[in-house]
């Protein structure tokens, strides 16, 4: 069979074992009630039509019980964190205690540096990679000058050679090599949210380590997506946010990762909170801090329940299906788009994208030679939501929970009569 058809794709949907959590999902529509090709996960997650009944449990909760649902409400509020804590971990690959949902992303980004970026006047720089997302070299760049450092000085960039997309291990070595014992941290993008790489954090972590520096990931566009397997990856620390590949909906929570070997360590600088207090004693209101174990010791407020049960409706769907089962569909969904926009044969589109499915997530970001925005915006006008990025690169991701193999041809589909215009 001819896989550059429509029948095609849709075998392909029929054979898919995860193709009914599509009605799980609100699908937007066009005005004429069609749904849209929605290769917009990477931005922001559909909303799984589960999420109203749990936010109207605690609206209800609220509404019956006022404070009284801290601890009487169905699911009580004061641990209301804790029924994230374990789905949360299986999807990044973390021990439970590593991990806890608090705050927003930038924030949680600079509550980890408080903690782990120690700078010394002999090492004090920061390595980025050199597209990293702008929130995270503004953090980066405004804890340089926090602690009276150069920001221009204090960040050192790992980019891709001229020509090249995509950055190379070895040139990160080679720096390692020169500027290693001036570097305090190693911060990265666990995938890069302009070129869809996904990195090899373990090898990052290892040779960070090997030269005296602290590493951290900010895993926004891999948490729900790709295996991150951050315990053994033996990162010091992660943030990720939730309303991406997490679908918790717009400004949702953050995730944050702390690693074991730091859980105990209760000299660790860190900005506290009533929340990073033992549980035990938190509400006794007097006394000397003594600090959570874990990562749940860098919480500092009570947490907004409304947010976290739009969180724990996406983090119990996660569980049910698995990452294992949603990376296995999601190598093949991507592994089909790729295969349909080489077939198109047209020299002005690049994937920048590594074409190893291991080095990827679902996102391929193709580079438009010569084009603007107009042909984002036909393509939206097509019905395509996808992610324009300055200058010339179209973001799709499609998200094996809720996209199909025909979105997918679809949108190629698209895109092939726009480029023949
Ligand atoms: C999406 C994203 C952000 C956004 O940060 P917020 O604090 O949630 O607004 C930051 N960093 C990266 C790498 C991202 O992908």
């Amino acid at each position: 069979m001819n896989k550059a058809t429509l029948s095609y794709a849709k075998q392909q949907d029929e054979l898919d074992e995860l193709s009914h959590y599509r009605n799980q999902f609100h699908i937007p529509k066009d005005k004429n009630g069609n749904e849209l090709i929605y290769l917009c996960g990477n931005s922001l997650g559909l909303q799984p039509k589960s999420t109203k009944t749990y936010i109207n449990q605690e609206l209800e909760d609220w509404a019956n019980l006022g404070v009284e649902g801290h601890t009487e409400a169905k699911n009580p509020w004061l641990p209301y964190h804790e029924f994230l804590t374990e789905s949360m971990a299986k999807v990044v690959g973390a021990k439970p205690i590593e991990v806890v949902v608090m705050n927003t992303l930038t924030a949680n980004l600079h509550f980890m540096m408080v903690s782990f970026y120690k700078p010394t006047p002999k090492r004090y720089k920061i390595l980025i990679e050199a597209d990293a997302f702008p929130s995270d070299k503004y953090a980066v760049e405004s804890q340089l000058r926090h602690h009276g450092y150069d920001d221009k000085a204090g960040v050192v960039l790992w980019k891709a050679r001229d020509g090249e997309e995509l950055a190379r291990y070895e040139d990160l070595e080679t720096i390692m090599e020169a500027q290693g014992d001036e570097i305090a941290l190693i911060m990265i993008g666990g995938v890069n949210y302009y070129t869809g790489q996904f990195f090899d954090l373990k090898r990052i972590t290892n040779l960070g380590h090997k030269h005296g520096c602290v590493v951290g990931f900010d895993c926004a566009h891999g948490a729900g997506n790709v295996n991150l397997d951050l315990h053994n990856s033996g990162a010091d620390f992660a943030v990720w946010c939730t309303y991406k590949y997490m679908n918790s909906g717009p400004g949702s929570l953050s995730g944050c990762f702390v690693h074991e070997r730091h859980a105990h360590d209760k000299n660790l600088n860190r900005f506290a909170g009533w929340w990073s207090h033992n549980k035990e004693t938190r509400f006794n209101m007097r006394g000397e801090f003594d600090v959570l174990p874990g990562a749940e010791g860098w919480q500092l407020s009570n947490p907004p329940i409304l947010s976290m049960a739009a969180i724990k409706a996406s983090a119990d769907l996660f569980n049910e299906v698995g990452m294992d089962k949603l990376i296995e569909k999601s190598k093949k969904l991507t592994g089909y788009f790729e295969f349909l926009i080489n077939e198109l044969n047209n020299s002005d589109i690049k994937i920048i994208t590594p074409s190893n499915p291991d080095e990827r997530g679902c996102q391929l970001s193709i580079q438009v030679k010569n084009a603007d925005r107009a042909l984002h915006n036909k393509l939206t006008e097509a019905g395509v939501i996808s992610d324009w990025r300055e200058p010339d690169v179209i973001r799709c991701a499609p998200v094996p929970l809720y996209n199909s193999f025909e979105d997918v041809f679809n949108m190629v589909e698209k895109l092939k009569v726009l480029l023949s215009d």
